[in-house]
C-alpha cells in the first residue's frame, strides 16, 4: 500500500485517507474542477483583452455564419486561438497536479 508523509506531523497515512491519523489534517487528491475552471476563465479573459480588437469574438460570430468557406475557416481559427491558451493551460495544470495530495489543517477551538 502506498503512504504519503503529513508535512504537519510527519506520519505515514495511507493513501486515500481523508484525514491524517496523526494531527487530524483534511486530505484532498488531485487538482479540484472548480480551480481549473477559474483558471480557464482568467487566461480566456487575458486572451480576449489581448486580441486584436478587429478580431474579437462577435466579429468571429459573423464570419462564421458567412456563406463563403474561406470566412467560415477565419471564424473558427478566431474562436480557437482565443480558447485554445486557456485549454492548454487547464491540459498543462492538470497532468502536473492531478496526482498531487494536499495535507490542510484547519484550527478549530
Ligand atoms: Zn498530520
Amino acid at each position: 500500500m502506498k503512504y504519503n508523509t503529513c508535512p504537519h506531523c510527519y506520519n505515514q497515512v495511507p493513501n486515500g485517507a481523508s484525514v491524517c491519523t496523526g494531527c487530524q489534517a483534511e486530505i484532498s487528491y488531485g487538482v479540484s474542477i472548480g480551480k481549473l475552471f477559474i483558471l480557464f476563465l482568467v487566461i480566456t479573459g487575458i486572451t480576449l483583452y489581448l486580441l486584436d480588437r478587429n478580431l474579437y469574438l462577435g466579429k468571429a460570430l459573423d464570419l462564421l455564419i458567412d456563406s463563403r468557406v474561406l470566412y467560415r475557416v477565419k471564424g473558427m481559427g478566431i474562436i480557437l486561438s482565443t480558447f485554445l491558451p486557456g485549454i492548454l493551460w487547464v491540459a498543462a495544470i492538470y497532468k502536473r497536479e492531478r496526482n498531487s495530495v494536499i495535507f490542510s489543517r484547519r484550527y478549530r477551538r
